[in-house]
């Protein structure tokens, strides 16, 4: 028998997640982000939950491949680009719009013998500080695009660095509707945070989601971008991967006993302890402290000790019944409809769902309902 530790994706609740983000911005289209391998999740097994979307947005050319090789048609966006000037052919071949974003990608489009021409979304940094022309060079990089025959159309995009948080997307949407005001063509801004948190309110008529593409990661699988501020239930988010694993091993502590690595538990009662088959080389992090949520047969209970490389102790003492083979979800939701977010284990660790959804490891295996 396999290690019976499995991953699996809800290919119902990607769809759910979808219709969540079209609710709130009815009059965009969606790309659904899939890069790192859709968040983890894989390209192909998320595939017939996201099909529905209007485009897939994503930055490594190979996983553009593996997107058409499962007959998508419709739009693929590189949101770094190209890499080098010969990704340039691929980009023909494939079909695949790009993102624009320092002056070196038009020099290569310049030089490029192309059959077809190209569409490309113009990058601005309206303060983000990592890609993107400054408002400055906006317009030039517009220009000398604009005369380019290898170039046939050009959207506008842009990055917001505090959609989550206290700062907010005005003064970035100012920037951009400066820069961008008189300039035709398509207009994508919103990641998650931004479409949940600023698609109604006062910004709503010019703001991020009234353009013509949000461009939606993490809210697709079910993680609230804002969390802890607001939980996925908030959004209306349902989980779309569950980590699952059973317990392997049980043992009842005494008090003065102490648990792992390090001893850094030690039980002040009697206590039963479940060792259950998942571990940091499964991708569950290392960080998460005792205490850490988990579900034991759909019920809450928690982690004791130290996360191993292959085991994580549970604590079963509320659950006499619970033993040897017993159901025991990481995050996801419980075969008794139970859930639990994957923002809960995340912020617990001190980090965000992102990193944990992209690092669960190569040995879990993956299932989808
Ligand atoms: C990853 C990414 C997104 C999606 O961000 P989420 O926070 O996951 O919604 C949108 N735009 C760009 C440019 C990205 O790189």
């Amino acid at each position: 028998m396999p290690r019976p530790i499995l991953a699996t994706v809800h290919t119902g609740a990607l769809r759910h997640n979808l219709q969540v983000a079209r609710e709130r911005a009815p009059d965009a289209r969606v790309w659904a982000v899939v890069k790192a391998n859709a968040y983890g999740h894989g390209i192909e097994r998320a595939f017939e939950g996201l099909r529905g979307a209007d485009g897939f947005a994503l930055i490594d050319l190979d996983e553009a491949q593996r997107v058409r090789a499962l007959d998508w048609r419709g739009p693929i966006l590189l949101l770094e680009g190209v890499f080098e000037p010969r990704d340039l052919e691929l980009c023909s071949r494939l079909n695949l719009w790009h993102a624009v974003h320092c002056s070196e990608q038009i020099d290569w489009l310049a030089a490029h013998k192309t059959q077809q021409p190209h569409k490309v979304f113009l990058k601005l940094n309206s303060g983000m500080n990592r890609l993107g022309f400054t408002p400055a060079a906006y317009r030039a990089a517009w220009a000398r695009l604009n005369a380019l025959p290898q170039v046939d159309e050009i959207g506008h995009m842009t990055h917001f660095s505090d959609a989550d948080g206290a700062r907010g997307i005005a003064h970035q949407v100012a920037l951009f509707e400066q820069a961008t005001d008189d300039l035709p063509g398509e207009r994508t801004l919103a990641n998650s945070a931004a479409i949940l948190r600023h698609a109604r309110g006062p910004l709503r008529g010019a703001s991020c989601v009234a353009a013509d593409w949000v461009r939606e990661g993490i809210a697709l699988y079910g993680s609230a971008p804002d969390y802890p501020e607001h939980s996925a239930a908030h959004w209306g988010l349902e989980p779309t991967m569950t980590l699952r694993t059973r317990v392997i091993g049980v043992q009842q502590l005494q008090p003065g006993d102490t648990v792992g690595y390090g001893s850094t538990f030690t039980a002040t009662a009697p206590m039963r302890i479940g060792v259950i088959a998942c571990g940091y080389a499964d991708g569950y992090p290392r960080h998460a402290p005792g205490g850490t949520p988990v579900l034991v047969n759909g019920q809450r209970s928690t982690t004791v000790g130290r996360v191993s490389m292959d085991m994580i102790t549970v604590d079963l003492t509320a659950q006499p019944e619970a033993g040897i083979g017993s159901e025991v979800v990481l995050w996801g939701r419980a075969a008794n409809g139970a859930r639990l977010p994957v923002d809960e284990i995340a912020h617990a660790a001190g980090t965000i769902a992102y990193e944990l959804l992209c690092a669960v490891a190569p040995r879990v295996r993956f299932e989808v309902d």
